[in-house]
């Protein structure tokens, strides 16, 4: 922050008396702070991250130089001395500041050792993902089955590619299983840590995330009592609730929700339920208004005073 502020300050002064860039000098007794003015902005956390851009876009890096804490007129208030030696650094400047480059203080090449604020890049864990990620975009699907079916297309090729016997026909129901799997597999790395952010949940790991639940002697099925976790932003999680909204032939959205926790368990799935049967034309149009058309005149005989025929 200190250096943010300097930072502004320069360019304050600097915008009100025209002085040239390349007479400005801004100093600094932060190790860490110069560490992250000659770093990259992007490897830093987004609070840092954010003011080192504002700060190289206005001054070149070669314009901060360090000066040794001992040399430092700013610490003499924030560490307080003697009001006999305010005069000496404090109100009069450093002396080196009165001569000429030469007198400054050697630059300090040593880089401090774990630089805060640095963004720890975390190891991608790329066997769960293999390459038919890149042939099967899901994004591209709007239904589960049939993205299941295609990438189990995908899978059966590179496996009768790799194997000596190869399969044909239809698919097995393993084999839609096993690309059912991997898309769930791919959604729930989405997760994040979900044993802390979904512990009222009961999470556990059985192949996939699962929901623990209170349904252990529930005479349900396996994936009745314990449902997969999806991560709600997920376009997979669209999917299912696409289709199990298809499944149950456009029912509202609480039977929808119902039938896509039989298998799977979605944070704050309702919601996600509610906008995806507002937005489904089948549904749209089955709900629609019968349209009213505009009636014509009429006719001048029905408008006429006339006598009762009986009188
Ligand atoms: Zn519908």
């Amino acid at each position: 922050m200190a250096a943010f502020l300097a930072s502004r300050l320069a360019k304050t002064v600097y915008d009100k008396f025209k002085i040239k860039s390349s007479e400005v000098i801004l100093w600094s007794d932060s190790m860490i702070v110069l560490a992250w003015l000659h770093s990259q902005s992007t490897s830093l956390q987004l609070f840092v991250g954010v003011r080192v851009v504002e700060i190289q876009a206005t001054w070149e890096s070669d314009t901060w130089r360090y000066v040794p804490t001992d040399l430092n007129p700013a610490d003499d208030l924030s560490r307080g001395i003697p009001v006999t030696t305010i005069n000496k650094c404090w109100m009069n400047s450093p002396s080196f500041l009165k001569g000429g480059s030469e007198m400054w203080p050697s630059e300090s090449n040593e880089i401090p050792p774990n630089v805060p604020e640095i963004k720890v890049t975390k190891p991608m864990f790329t066997w769960r993902r293999p390459s038919t990620n890149t042939i099967v975009d899901p994004s591209r699907f709007s239904n589960w089955r049939k993205l299941c079916r295609v990438t189990a297309y995908c899978f059966r090729f590179v496996n009768n590619v790799k194997a000596s016997k190869r399969v044909h026909g239809v698919l097995l129901p393993e084999e839609i299983e096993s690309a059912e799997r991997y898309w769930i597999l791919s959604a729930q790395e989405q997760l994040g840590d979900w044993k802390e952010r979904y512990k009222e949940l009961a999470p556990f790991e059985k192949e996939v995330i699962r929901v623990g639940g209170r349904l252990k002697h529930s005479p349900l099925s396996y994936d009745n009592n314990h449902p997969v976790l999806l991560p709600t932003e997920h376009h997979i999680s669209k999917l299912v609730i696409k289709d199990a909204h298809n499944l149950v032939r456009h029912a509202g959205c609480e039977r929808t929700l119902c039938e896509t926790r039989r298998k799977f368990w979605i944070p704050s799935g309702r919601n996600l339920v509610q906008k995806i049967v507002r937005e489904c034309v089948t549904c749209r149009k089955l709900h629609q208004y019968p349209y009213k058309t505009l009636m014509a005149d009429l006719p001048p005989e029905r408008l006429k005073v006339f006598s009762p025929p009986s009188q």
